[in-house]
């Protein structure tokens, strides 16, 4: 399985995202505040990244949060502030919450969604807080001490956040890539296959597409009832899938509709 390494810093790789995010924003109409919001997030994650490296410089990270968190927790609480003032209400009204609470609270509830499989909707502000620090592992070879299983990010053990086609040295077909939305990571996904139940009966993991998004499409899965959103970069390779993904929105709110469940929620929380 080829797994993607951070060549390069993840503090430039989180402010590439950001600047993507703020550039698509001057176009997108509906989607314009999420990917602002987005665009915000990012950046406050690039400076989360360079504290962290600096720490991981000056002391190896283990790869157990138990034992770097009293270390890297006072450098994550940003993501929570840029949630709390630019998310949207829901999520906004999460991350207020979440400002309120002790320090020993906040530690564990990054704990206890680290070493579990919990529901992915709820650990949003988690995952936003924590990526900086596993992009950080994944950059320096660090492996994190959590739960892997099948469709699953080979690194960290995350969901896929949204997935790719993209175009293979020496082949016509195009490769399927899943993308973590947890540490990052990219890898080739196995064809025709549900990253949630790895259901592989073709005719229970429909595709839809719009024609206001030609290069999107929403793979589902009548079995599980989950989707995710598939970016076509053998079309336009300046794409960066998470963030390209938030021009789309519409996509889901009419996947919603029919019933389906995204994976794991966009960058923009929703
Ligand atoms: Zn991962
Ligand atoms: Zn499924």
């Amino acid at each position: 399985m080829a797994i993607s390494t951070a060549a390069k810093s993840p503090a430039a790789e989180f402010e590439r995202r950001s600047k993507r995010a703020e550039m698509l924003a001057r176009d997108a109409e509906a989607a314009r505040e999420p990917l602002l919001f987005a665009s915000a997030l990012c950046r406050e994650q690039s400076t989360a990244a360079l504290a962290i490296e600096e720490a991981h410089l000056s002391r190896p990270l283990t790869g157990r949060l138990a034992d770097d968190a009293v270390r890297i927790l006072p450098l994550l609480g940003s993501a929570v502030r840029v949630a709390a003032e630019r998310g949207p209400e829901e999520l906004a009204g999460q991350a207020r919450h979440r400002q309120l609470e002790e320090g020993s609270v906040a530690s564990n509830r990054l704990i206890v969604m680290w070493s579990g499989d919990s529901n992915a909707r709820e650990d949003y502000l988690s995952r936003a807080m924590l990526r900086p620090y596993l992009e950080v592992l994944r950059a320096y070879g660090v492996s994190p001490d959590r739960l892997h299983r099948p469709g699953h990010c080979p690194f960290c053990g995350g969901a896929p956040l949204v997935s790719s086609r993209k175009e293979m040295r020496d082949s016509n077909a195009a490769a399927r890539m899943l993308h973590c939305g947890f540490c990052g990571c990219e890898w080739n996904a196995v064809r025709g296959s549900c990253p949630s139940c790895t259901e592989a009966d073709p005719a229970k993991l429909p595709i839809f597409t719009s024609d206001a998004h030609p290069l999107v499409r929403i793979e589902a899965c009548e079995t599980c009832g989950r989707y995710v959103k598939s970016v076509d970069l053998t079309q336009d390779a300046r794409m960066i899938p998470e963030i390209d993904d938030l021009v789309s929105l519409s996509m889901d709110l009419w996947a919603v509709e029919q019933g389906l469940t995204r994976i794991e929620p966009g960058l923009a929380g929703m």
